[in-house]
């Protein structure tokens, strides 16, 4: 983060200091809630969870190094007190983000969030340095602690924004205001505590009522085939950019066709120029995701052969998305266990399907939640699929949508000898365990709820 003393920190925050013998201290960062991350200049922020109160760490991180804590109460170590800690550290944030040169982009979507923040990372950290949300710390905390870690260095600051209700992404614009801002889809994610798809828009379309007008640099990069995304260009005052199939989208992709190892390839249009990218990543849901973060990097002045290169050579960050391990014995196992949702699950299988010619492949699917009144079409579908794609054998795991599943591949016209329901995880294991042989390939996924990566990891700790 860029030095602060805490008397500064004190003022911006509205804090009183305690027990702070010298208020010129540095803070150099990082500023953390985990008091082991706590080491010489952080500040540790103390919140008081359901079962762990940090205050009864203030000592302990001291102790450690860190200049000061961020708290509610004194501590009887140096502390910034304030009444409201999570308040305090938003606007913290917020002085730090508009001291620093680096231009803000912040994205949100019912679906690959992080993973379209993991290729706008590379790309734009293949121009200029560049400072990303870790993981999916999406939230009130993760938000600004991630945009503290930015430096004066900082060209691009990178920030996933999630959102479970009306008014969440405006709290976090307020935090960490963007010039530019990704909306990827709006699908059924959260549906339950939305109460529907107009109220999922509605919230997610809160990202480009907050960017600056056109003339100021505001640029709403949207997703010109979905229909409540591309509808979002009413409520905004900044530049549209739109991306996708649809004829109208300003950056597209033309020849789409998976390699033979299931990584989508394709011709990179944008309005400067076009340019041809042959992933590494995995799932030609990967391609709407490649375009979104093609648009940001247009915006932000990369060239379509730098785009094309940078979403080439792109990997993989964060765990659990397609991940592509061999076996010393041949076996291959992609664990894609993170989630799930329709559309997903059939770029997985044709992924899957595309990896898989010429060698047995086996879907190892659980459920795809949070569907609502479509759940059981939905899982039909994915169960039909399978079988359309030839996969040699589906593994449905768990309760009624394994079922469903199950069933969907029953009705395309498998008799069984193609697909097994199967109970849980274990029964799964101990399924592929007896029946896998050299040269296969194996897809787990499903909702994150269901926890399959515990099939892939028993498969690669077995190898
Ligand atoms: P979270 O809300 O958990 O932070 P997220 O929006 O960050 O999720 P990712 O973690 O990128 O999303 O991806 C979650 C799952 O969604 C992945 O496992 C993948 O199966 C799927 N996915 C990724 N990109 C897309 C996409 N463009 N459309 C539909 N599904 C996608
Ligand atoms: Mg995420």
């Amino acid at each position: 983060m860029i030095a602060l003393s805490l008397a500064e920190i004190a003022e911006v925050v509205g804090g009183q200091t305690h027990d702070i013998p010298d208020p010129s201290v540095q803070v150099t960062g990082p500023v953390v809630r985990d008091s082991r991350e706590a080491g010489p200049g952080s500040l540790f922020v103390a919140f008081v969870g359901e079962r762990v109160d940090g205050h009864d760490y203030a000592a302990a991180v001291v102790e450690a190094g860190a200049a000061a804590v961020l708290a509610s109460r004194p501590v009887g170590v140096p502390a910034i007190v304030v009444e409201d800690v999570q308040a305090a550290l938003g606007a913290l944030a917020r002085h730090v983000v508009g001291r620093l040169g680096a231009t803000l982009v912040a994205l949100t979507g019912s679906a690959g969030k992080t993973s379209t923040k993991d290729l706008i990372a590379q790309v734009l950290g293949s121009k200029a340095p560049t400072v990303f949300t870790p993981g999916s710390l999406n939230n009130e905390i993760g938000l600004p602690l991630t945009a503290l870690t930015a430096t004066e260095e900082t060209k691009f600051l990178v920030l996933e924004m999630g959102a479970r209700g009306i008014g969440h992404i405006r709290y976090l614009t307020g935090l960490t205001p963007p010039r530019v801002g990704l909306v990827l889809n709006v699908g059924s994610a959260h549906i339950g505590e939305f109460g529907g798809r107009e109220q999922i828009a509605e919230a997610k379309g809160e990202l480009v009522e907050a960017l600056p007008p056109a003339e100021e640099g505001g640029t709403a990069i949207l997703n010109a085939d979905d229909p409540f995304v591309r509808a979002m260009a009413s409520r905004t005052k900044a530049k549209v950019i739109l991306f996708g199939e649809s004829d109208e989208a300003d950056v597209s992709a033309e020849n789409v066709r998976l390699t033979d190892s299931g990584q989508p390839s394709f011709r990179l249009h944008t309005p400067s120029g076009a340019s041809d990218v042959t992933m590494r990543l995995y799932g030609e849901h990967h391609v709407s995701n490649a375009l979104a973060a093609a648009a940001v990097a247009h915006e932000l002045g990369m060239s379509a052969d730098e785009i094309a290169r940078a979403l080439s050579e792109a990997g993989s960050l964060s765990r659990w998305r397609m991940e592509v391990t061999e076996r010393p014995d041949g076996v291959t196992v992609v664990n894609d266990a993170y989630n799930a949702n329709p559309e997903s699950m059939k770029a997985a299988l044709r992924a899957l399907a595309a990896m898989g010619k010429g060698r047995r492949t086996w879907a190892v699917l659980g459920k795809m939640a949070e569907l609502g009144d479509e759940a059981l079409a939905e899982h039909d579908a994915v169960g039909r699929l399978a079988v359309r794609l030839n996969v040699s054998k589906l593994v449905a795991v768990g309760g009624r949508e394994a079922a469903w599943l199950q069933l969907g591949a029953y009705n395309e016209g498998s008799w069984g000898e193609e697909s097994v329901h199967v109970s849980d995880a274990q029964a799964a294991v101990d399924l592929l365990r007896s029946e896998l042989r050299p040269g296969d390939v194996v897809l787990v996924k499903a909702s994150r709820s269901v926890g399959l990566e515990s099939v892939a990891q028993a498969l690669l700790e077995t190898g």
